[in-house]
């Protein structure tokens, strides 16, 4: 799945806060098994940001909506009769989603919620970690089903080698909720709710 982390939310605030009316969009895709963007993301997200505009006496409608996908035009469409009365929307699928619903809804300002850092996988409940980097050539039949690419910080395309030096040192990229991207041993990812506070 993709794997993504939720945005710090002062830099969502700064792209909304000339606006009046925003629609918090989620996706119960990947990035709901991540726990950065489904629907309980949303109502998160969106609770956030009304404490955070109610505070600051700024008078700021924030609905909410999850969608099945944000990378399926069918889905996208379930928002097509709403859409038009909000002045942007943050969405907090991933990339891919995010650029489909601007492609959709080109007449919209859609801003990015979530940074999306990589397909990946659940090691444990809230620690999530890269398998692969869409090389668009898969040699996993020949690097005995590890990923040089994705895994090895030398990329070495042999499949001893490979195993050898992950046995060692697993390439791993942290995605903690204070939005820090470090590199150690092998990718992972993990989010907090935390990290929505203002
Ligand atoms: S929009 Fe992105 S996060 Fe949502 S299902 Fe599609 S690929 Fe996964
Ligand atoms: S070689 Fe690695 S990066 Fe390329 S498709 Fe296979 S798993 Fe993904």
């Amino acid at each position: 799945m993709i794997m993504a982390k939720p945005k710090p939310i002062e830099e969502i605030i700064n792209e909304i806060k000339g606006f009046d009316k925003i629609l918090v969009a989620g996706c119960n895709g990947c990035v709901a098994v991540c726990e950065a963007g489904g629907l309980k993301e949303v109502e998160i997200l969106a609770s956030a940001l009304r404490m955070y505009f109610g505070n600051q006496h700024k008078n700021m409608q924030i609905d909410e909506v999850s969608l099945t996908r944000q990378c399926d035009k069918e889905y996208l469409a379930e928002i097509k009769d709403r859409i038009g009365s909000y002045d942007a929307v943050v969405s907090i699928a991933c990339g891919a989603g995010v650029q489909f619903m601007t492609e959709m809804y080109n007449t919209k300002r859609i801003y990015p919620g979530v940074n999306t850092c990589f397909i990946g996988v659940t090691e444990e409940k809230g620690v999530w970690t890269e398998r692969c980097q869409a090389c668009g050539e898969c040699i996993l039949a020949r690097t005995g089903g590890i990923c040089p690419i994705a895994r090895c910080s030398k990329r070495i395309l042999n499949a001893r080698a490979a195993a050898l030096r992950m046995e060692n040192a697993r390439s791993t990229k942290t995605c903690p909720a204070d939005g820090s991207l470090s590199m150690s041993g092998s990718k992972s990812s993990e989010n907090s709710r935390d990290s929505r506070s203002p």
